[in-house]
């Protein structure tokens, strides 16, 4: 009522600063808040390049635990990555990361993001005073605070935002994806057990109702590392998770083991996959980051198809790169002593020609370079260790791990009729 007073036509402060008169526009002073308020959801959205959102199915399989170690490995990877916690009733980020006694400040009208372990972070709990005040959230306050969190923390020009849901596909999730949109895709975190898969397969039909992308399925606590002498031991049945993943159409982005020093990093603040970067566990996890740091190969390829132009083939086709030994896909990627470079119109699902290339000698950071210059602007891997794969990303080469040992002919007729089954990266050096 008071913004009404200050203007006779019925518009309010921030309606007249921007020069306009609503009501002249025949708009009410709430439909332009709300205009207004969609324009700064959209700016502050545009400056994130790309938005993953982490879902599990139930509580305690380990989804914070994944998201927040994948938005280090990414921050890790020299990305600019933040980090929204929005599990209304298990926020357990501040914890993960030692900020829980944080606060949340803001400068005219806009809230400043908790900086730590190099990431950008928000979390609803900063706000709640204690736990039980979750319980009387309701969908429409819950949409409200998410929106806050998109609209007016000052996350920046960022390369990622990874934003943490609680388990299921309630509200939550249903604000993130109407909101944030697009999102790039979801992660699903997943315990093996046939109880948590059930609810996986929830979150797999969310994703394909919401238009969203999965971007793989990750099995959590899967087998248990002994913390003695690093053996890993089956103690519930495993796979199970990847064999959902496989049913239903979706990647699978490989097995992180029960690892007590998860646990232990995650009750002290400590950043797990940069303190204990040399373990298996932790390598597990930086795997999963794979087809995040593809995202941008992937908007990037649009260039690299020019690129291809200037070399005189035709639009529309692309060069995918498979690394060989013996005539079939080499494992190991380092292993590898040919190249085989195909040409494929992917609108016409043919393959226009294949040549093959002796690569030069190996060395960090020169076969990403040489195969860019070949036009190159996919690979098709067996293993390929995380750096390899963030300097292909940054040379505009798109990477695909965990092919089988085939010849160039079938991945790639299987990659463009949408059927290259791909398991977990089998080897990371
Ligand atoms: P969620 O977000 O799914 O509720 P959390 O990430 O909070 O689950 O994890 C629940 C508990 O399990 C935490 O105490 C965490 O430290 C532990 N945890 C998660 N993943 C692992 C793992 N791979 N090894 C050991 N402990 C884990």
């Amino acid at each position: 009522m008071k913004k009404k007073e200050k203007c006779g036509c019925g518009t309010n402060d921030k309606a007249t600063s921007q020069g306009g008169c609503s009501a002249a526009a025949g708009q009410s002073p709430e439909d332009f808040d709300q205009l207004l308020e969609e324009q700064m959801l959209k700016e502050r959205m545009g400056r994130i390049k790309h938005k993953i959102i982490v879902m599990s199915g139930k509580g305690g399989v380990g989804k914070s635990t994944i998201a927040v170690n994948m938005a280090i490995s990414l921050s890790l990877a020299g990305r600019k990555v933040g980090l929204l916690d929005v599990d209304i009733h298990g926020p357990s980020i501040p914890k993960m990361l030692k900020i829980e006694d944080a606060t949340v400040q803001s400068l005219n009208d806009v809230i400043l993001p908790v900086e730590k372990a190099g990431l950008k972070v928000m979390s609803i709990g900063f706000m709640l005073r204690d736990r039980d005040d979750a319980l009387i959230w309701r969908g429409p306050m819950k949409m409200g605070v998410i929106k806050q969190f998109l609209k007016d923390v000052e996350w920046g020009d960022l390369d990622y935002l990874i934003i943490d849901s609680p388990p299921g596909t309630g509200d939550e999730p249903l604000s993130v994806c109407q909101l944030a949109q697009p999102v790039d895709g979801a992660v699903i975190v997943t315990t093996p057990q046939d109880v948590a898969i059930v609810d996986v397969r929830k979150s797999v039909n969310f994703c394909q109702r919401m238009n969203m992308p999965v971007l793989g399925v990750v099995e959590n606590m899967s087998g248990f590392v002994c913390p003695k002498c690093g053996e890993l031991t089956e103690i519930f049945k495993s796979g199970g998770g990847e064999r959902m993943a496989l049913d239903m159409g979706v990647p699978f982005l490989g097995k992180v083991p029960i690892d007590p020093a998860v646990g232990e990093a995650c009750d002290s603040g400590t950043a797990f996959v940069y303190h204990y970067s040399q373990t298996e566990t932790a390598k597990a996890i930086e795997r999963l980051i794979t087809p995040i740091l593809a995202l941008s190969a992937e908007k990037s390829v649009t260039g690299n198809i020019e690129t291809i132009s200037n070399n005189k083939t035709e639009g529309g086709t692309m060069k995918i790169a498979i690394p060989l030994a013996d005539g079939k896909l080499c494992i190991h990627f380092g292993h590898c002593e040919q190249f085989a470079l195909v040409e494929a119109d992917e609108k016409a699902k043919k393959v226009i020609g294949t040549i093959m290339l002796t690569p030069p000698p190996h060395e960090p950071g020169v076969l990403p370079k040489w195969l860019h210059e070949q036009g190159a602007n996919l690979i098709i891997a067996g293993g390929m260790g995380q750096r390899a794969q963030s300097l292909f990303a940054d040379n505009g080469i798109k990477v695909l791990v965990g092919a089988p040992a085939e010849t160039p002919e079938v991945l790639v007729k299987a990659y463009m009729s949408g059927t290259l089954r791909t398991g977990a990266n089998s080897c990371d050096h």
